[in-house]
């Protein structure tokens, strides 16, 4: 058996998935023409309370597009120090937009309205001018945390009164609604922007949404054609993502069950020092510092269970679609005599 933690990007479309995609009508999106990318774009700027939205290939064009569409060259975003916009998208926004980045230090990745306000650039020529805030939920690097509604509430008035666009990287906003039972509506609205993945515990195999205004919306669309991101007949990868929302959303709440399982067993381990608190289907644990992550990932990938290095001594598991009760149960097992 081989049990694949790595990442929730690593789902594969089931066979009713792939049945549906088949079967779904196209168009040249280009155009306008795909009724499937239509309806798909439509359902999640309803479901967000936003306007409209846009089918991207991926979360980093997504978060890519909403700053391009939503700043100047010189200007400055003001985000957290582990977000996924920093860490993992190649310095896009600078390469893309020509803006830098305002790092705060928030807490377990969440940042709060105090910390915007003591980012603010003042307003001198010899500064970079700050024009939008992205916050991520769940937080990926920080183990899968998530926002309350009243932060994300008071982020957005923060935002308001100085005049800051803000953007929602929502690579697992399904899991944060899930873990904290808040609905599409109730903080849709609050956002300018919001990009909404499918890729990851939803199980599609591509495709992210952006949902703003029309009018920045409508920018994104010409910057995803300059980016070579404009699709054709792109229905059958948006009819994989309508058949995760109807399908697969209600099993997220089985993820994180399986989550804290894992950081049940994980407890017992005499080679693991701690297991960071458990939010949603992120579990991150510290190896004692006699043992290298390298030879316990190799350790554990010799009995099939792969991992993947977090930090120095930090590992990362992710539940998501493809992990069952046995797979949780067969690391429970293998765990016991773990050679270290
Ligand atoms: C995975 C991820 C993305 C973007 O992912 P793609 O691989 O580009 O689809 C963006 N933000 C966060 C927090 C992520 O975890």
């Amino acid at each position: 058996m081989i049990v694949d933690l790595r990442s929730d990007t690593l789902t594969k479309p089931t066979k009713e998935m792939l049945a549906v995609m088949a079967s779904a009508e196209v168009g040249d999106d280009v155009f306008g023409e795909d009724p499937t990318v239509n309806l798909l774009e439509r359902r999640m700027a309803e479901l967000f309370d936003q306007e409209a939205g846009l089918f991207c290939a991926s979360g980093t064009m997504a978060n890519q597009l909403a700053i391009k569409a939503q700043t100047q060259p010189m200007d400055e975003i003001i985000a957290h120090e582990l977000c996924h916009i920093y860490y993992y998208e190649t310095a896009g926004y600078a390469y893309n937009s020509g803006v830098s980045i305002k790092l705060c230090k928030g807490k377990d990745g969440l940042i709060s309205p105090e910390d915007i306000l003591t980012n603010i650039q003042p307003d001198y020529d010899w500064l970079p001018k700050t024009s939008l805030v992205t916050i991520e939920n769940t937080h990926n690097k920080a183990g899968g945390t998530c926002y309350d509604l009243s932060t994300m509430q008071a982020i957005s008035k923060t935002c308001n009164n100085h005049n800051l666009k803000l953007h929602l990287d929502g690579a697992r906003i399904w899991n944060a609604m899930v873990a904290k039972n808040y609905q599409p509506e109730d903080f849709g609205s609050l956002f300018d922007t919001i990009s909404i993945c499918f890729s990851k515990g939803m199980g599609a195999p591509v495709g992210s949404v952006l949902v703003g205004n029309a009018v920045t919306i409508k920018k994104a669309r010409r910057i995803r054609k300059a980016f070579g991101g404009g699709m054709r007949q792109a229905g059958i990868l948006a009819a994989a993502c309508l058949y995760s929302m109807d399908h697969h959303y209600e099993l997220l709440q089985k993820d994180h069950q399986r989550a804290q399982a894992l950081g049940s067993i994980f407890e017992q381990q005499h080679w693991i020092a701690s297991v960071s608190p458990i939010s949603t289907n992120i579990v991150i644990f510290d190896i004692v510092d006699s043992l290298s992550p390298q030879k316990v990932l190799e350790k554990l990938s010799e009995i099939g269970i792969k991992m993947i290095q977090f930090g120095p001594q930090t590992i990362r598991c992710v539940t998501h679609l493809d992990i069952t009760d046995e797979h949780i149960h067969y690391v429970e097992e293998k765990l016991k005599n773990l050679p270290l």
